[in-house]
């Protein structure tokens, strides 16, 4: 874990109209900066950012806090990775403290013990040795990579019994699972395993190649505690180094290909796990602020598969590259038949992201068609769209020249990405906000106001009273309310004639609804409007904040 003193380092370090105008243009308005919201559509700019409470806020969607808080939400990154990015960038030197026990010790102790397992059988199993000479996998590289094999069910239960490891426990880590009849089996069988590993290098999961005929070629460890296939790239903790040192990362399909390619000294290759690359693999793959080549296959399901990473990178603000392997040339095969130049070659002359994204669709259309062309420039604009401002403009000159056009028509200006906020808009009551800014501002208010009124007072505002009541300051409504300069700071004369005006309006209306009322009893009906109408209200003319009866609720 971080440890919370360099946090604080960082925090106090760091400039929030820095940080978020390294993301964003910002305009000065007042004391604040303004800009459109990133977060939801808007035209008009409802996104503020004030150096001098060093927070942001969206008046529209109600998104906010300080930079640290952007940074996770604008990268989709987590807590602590928000906060190792800033460091990066902002050279501030973080300390951590020791990791405490995650309670995860005993699974990884299955899949340790699991795992030689597999690697002494591997050497055991001719048939499943005989499958990656082959595929012309080296001794060196079964090795390096932990490569083994799992022969039958059998065998993997005696195993976990042997080394009194509980059933159940086994069945936690992913290794075998439970039948109908209450009997337990092993996930993989007769299968060459692969480990896979986590970034920090501990075994999490197995991915299994059948020997066999079993219809699924590839089968990995179900999701458990400590595996999640859409976050994991395999071979990222080998590759790790390389990544950091040369800036750049091999995306691959399989596991095989990263194998294949770190032997032939690729050694920054890895691979998603039998799924597509998604954001929720962004905040690994940020790490080291590497080039990504994605070296997928050149068959259908490859290109699609490359043309929706490619425009998830590319509008993460990644930088890279696509390289499709004409078909039965997969990384692997020209590894194994020792084409190397020609793969050193393809790697390095992918196409860039962007130009990808843009010839695909522009390839998708016929635009010797006018309108043809027309959709597809349409379409090329909202991809456009979708990228940082600077990067946009540097693409949109590319386009023109890849449709042969004038510049203008990939000019376009930016229009929303998201649908609009589904968060309703709170109608504004300038008294409540004057009174609320008035109450941060001056902790004796709240005491003073506490005594008299409810939070029902407040109509729209009470979630506010609730957490200020709370000293909850995150809350938005009061985040805005401290960030806007229209709303005024009142001394404690105005503080108590605005709230005097609010409990006439308050008890008036109540007065109205009284007397509309047919569902209450007579007599406490006419009790209630004589209440109000000959005490409380004469009292609050004559200036007395009165306070709130609890019974008095109708
Ligand atoms: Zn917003």
């Amino acid at each position: 874990m971080i440890e919370e003193s360099s946090i604080e380092r960082l925090r106090t370090s760091i400039d929030v109209v820095d940080v978020i105008g390294s993301y964003l243009e910002l305009k000065k308005s007042g004391a604040n900066f303004k800009a459109n919201c990133p977060f939801h559509g808007e035209k008009t700019p409802s996104f503020v950012v004030s150096p001098q409470k060093q927070i942001f806020h969206c008046f529209g969607c109600g998104v906010g806090g300080d930079s640290i808080k952007f940074v996770m939400e604008f990268e989709k990154l987590s807590y602590p990775e928000a906060i190792e990015k800033l460091a990066s960038s902002y050279n501030i030197p973080l300390t951590y403290t020791k990791g405490t026990n995650s309670g995860s010790s005993d699974e990884r102790r299955v899949l340790e013990v699991i795992q030689n397992f597999y690697k002494e059988s591997i050497h055991k199993t001719p048939h499943a040795l005989e499958y990656l000479q082959n595929r012309g996998i080296t001794n060196k590289s079964i090795e390096h990579f932990g490569i083994g094999y799992v022969g039958s069910s059998a065998s993997v239960i005696e195993k976990i019994k042997q080394n009194q490891l509980p059933l159940p426990l086994a069945a936690d880590s992913g290794v075998i699972a439970k039948g109908e009849r209450g009997d337990y089996y092993a996930r993989l069988v007769d299968r060459v395993t692969f480990p896979i590993f986590n970034t920090a290098g501990a075994i999490v999961g197995f991915g299994g190649r059948t020997l066999g005929n079993h219809p699924a070629k590839y089968i990995n460890s179900p999701q458990t505690k400590l595996f999640n296939k859409s976050r994991l790239l395999y071979g990222y903790y080998l590759a790790k180094s390389t990544i950091y040192d040369t800036k750049e990362v091999v995306v691959t399909e399989g596991y095989l290909d990263v194998i294949m390619l770190h032997q032939a000294g690729f050694t920054n290759a890895v691979a998603t796990l039998g799924t597509a690359l998604t954001s929720e693999h962004l905040p690994l793959l940020r790490k080291g602020e590497p080039k990504v080549t994605l070296a997928y296959d050149g068959d259908s399901a490859g290109v699609a598969a490359a043309l929706k990473a490619a425009k998830l990178l590319s509008t993460s603000g990644f930088e890279g590259s696509v390289v499709l392997f004409p078909e039965g040339k997969d990384p692997a095969d020209m590894v194994s038949s020792g084409n190397l130049q020609e793969l050193r070659n393809l790697l390095k002359g992918g196409a860039d992201l962007a130009i990808f994204v843009i010839e695909h669709i522009k390839n998708s259309y016929n635009i010797n068609n006018p309108y043809e062309k027309q959709k597809a420039i349409t379409e090329v604009n909202s991809y456009l769209n979708t990228l940082n401002k600077v990067v946009k403009e540097a693409y949109a000159l590319k386009a023109a020249q890849i449709f042969n056009t004038p510049l203008a028509y990939f000019n376009q200006k930016q229009r929303a990405q998201q649908a609009p906020t589904q968060q309703a808009q709170i109608s504004k009551n300038p008294a409540w906000e004057a009174i609320l800014k008035s109450m941060l501002h001056n902790n004796s208010l709240i005491d003073e106001l506490l005594d008299i009124v409810d939070f029902s007072f407040a109509k729209g505002y009470e979630q506010a009273f609730r957490n200020l009541a709370a000293n909850n300051l995150q809350d938005p409504v009061l985040r805005g309310i401290e960030i806007d300069d229209t709303v005024p700071l009142l001394d404690e004369a105005e503080f108590k004639a605005q709230i005097l005006q609010e409990l006439e309006i308050y008890y008036k209306t109540k007065l109205k609804e009284l007397l509309n009322r047919q569902d209450l009893d007579y007599k406490r009906k006419s009790f209630l409007i004589r209440k109000i109408k000959t005490d409380i209200l004469p009292r609050i003319k004559k200036g007395e904040l009165v306070p709130h009866e609890s019974n008095f609720t109708i």
